[in-house]
């Protein structure tokens, strides 16, 4: 019994006799016996939260189950990780891109590529040839010149390339010379593979269908770097609010997203990660154009859909176009785009407003 109702059970001994005392109480026993019996009855969910790291980035879960020994905060971890090592990472030796990135090193190479990876190909491919290549997942050997992730989390200086080794890195770079048939993937010599800019939002779709599988999970919130999933509700009805951080200040948001059910909401910008030399900034999205940090125009896009991948993809893609071509590639998709632009200023598709609320 908490203190609130050992405080209301002694006020009634004040007041009264021995007899309604032990009325009193009974009654409040009841009460708490009821409650307790209806949370069980109804399987009220609790919130469990959790915070860790995977895929180089921060992961937050915030759960609502009606187990409190559900394993499933755990599982989504494990599920992440396991992703980033079996299949994504192009530092791990252990995945299926290093393995590919290692083939395709010296010479062509045709390999053999899993269900998963091909689905993820396929459909990074697509936004590709929409986005006149603005999102590329083939641009391994000039992100690895870049180095702006190692230089970004203080693993090394930065140092920026010449346009001679720029011009390199681009020449074996290029999503239009991979060719997919069936389970093969032809890869040309040098060509590496980085699935950065789509691995965690591909991450969220899976996730989405481990939750599916677990009865005891009714609602829960996911975000995995700046890629965000909703899945189901909350036990009180109201709707999840998705942040959308101030460029400014990353640490602070312009507006929150107003969301029922599962969505998938990733957002791009250059003050996630970015690197200083000689007084300059250098973030990690670069254009494919140029072979340089992406200068469109635009600080943060993000993207609202259903598919998690897409997400992802659109955000970057969104972010190397600029606003008036990011938000027109993103309604090719059926997707919603809310874009801050160098000005602070806010542009969005039209179906985004309904979701929008802006901070005052
Ligand atoms: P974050 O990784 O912060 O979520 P993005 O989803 O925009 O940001 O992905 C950026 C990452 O993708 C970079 O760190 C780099 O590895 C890779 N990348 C950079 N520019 C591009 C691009 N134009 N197309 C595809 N991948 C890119
Ligand atoms: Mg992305």
């Amino acid at each position: 019994m908490n203190s609130f109702f050992k405080k209301k059970v002694s006020g009634i001994e004040k007041k009264t006799g021995k007899g309604r005392i032990f009325k009193g109480a009974a009654v409040l026993l009841g009460a708490v016996c009821f409650f307790g019996l209806l949370q069980e009855v109804t399987c009220q969910p609790v919130k469990v939260s959790r915070t860790d790291t995977a895929m180089g980035t921060v992961v937050t879960e915030s759960l609502y189950v009606t187990e409190k020994e559900s394993t499933a905060p755990e599982e989504v971890l494990e599920r992440i990780r396991a992703l980033e090592e079996d299949t994504l990472s192009y530092r791990l030796e252990t995945s299926e891109v290093y393995r590919i990135n290692q083939a395709a090193e010296h010479s062509e190479a045709l390999v053999q590529v899993s269900e998963k990876l091909k689905g993820w190909l396929e459909a990074a491919l697509a936004v590709s040839e929409k986005s006149s290549g603005a999102l590329d997942i083939t641009l391994g050997s000039l992100t690895k010149l870049w180095g702006i992730d190692k230089a970004a989390s203080g693993m090394e200086e930065a140092v920026i390339p010449s346009e001679a080794q720029i011009l390199e890195a681009l020449s074996l770079c290029g999503y239009e010379k991979l060719s997919l048939s069936e389970d093969r993937l032809l890869v040309p010599a040098g060509l590496q593979l980085d699935l950065g800019a789509v691995g965690k939002g591909a991450a969220l779709s899976e996730i989405a269908g481990l939750l599916k599988e677990k009865e005891e999970v009714s609602g829960a919130v996911i975000s995995v770097g700046g890629s965000v999933l909703t899945y189901g509700s909350k036990p009180d009805g109201e709707s999840f609010r998705v942040a959308v951080a101030n460029p400014e200040d990353a640490g602070g948001r312009i507006g929150y997203l107003e969301l029922t059910g599962q969505w998938c909401i990733s957002t791009s910008g250059d003050y996630e990660r970015f690197a200083e030399a000689g007084g300059k900034r250098y973030h990690h999205i670069l254009d494919p154009d140029t072979g340089r940090p992406a200068d469109s125009g635009v600080r943060s896009v993000t993207i609202l859909t259903k598919d998690g991948l897409l997400s992802d993809a659109l955000s970057t893609a969104c972010f190397v176009l600029g606003t008036k071509q990011g938000l027109a590639l993103a309604e090719e998709f059926d997707a919603e785009a809310l874009v801050v632009d160098n000005a602070g200023k806010l542009h969005m598709t039209e179906g985004m407003e309904a979701f929008w609320h802006g901070e005052e």
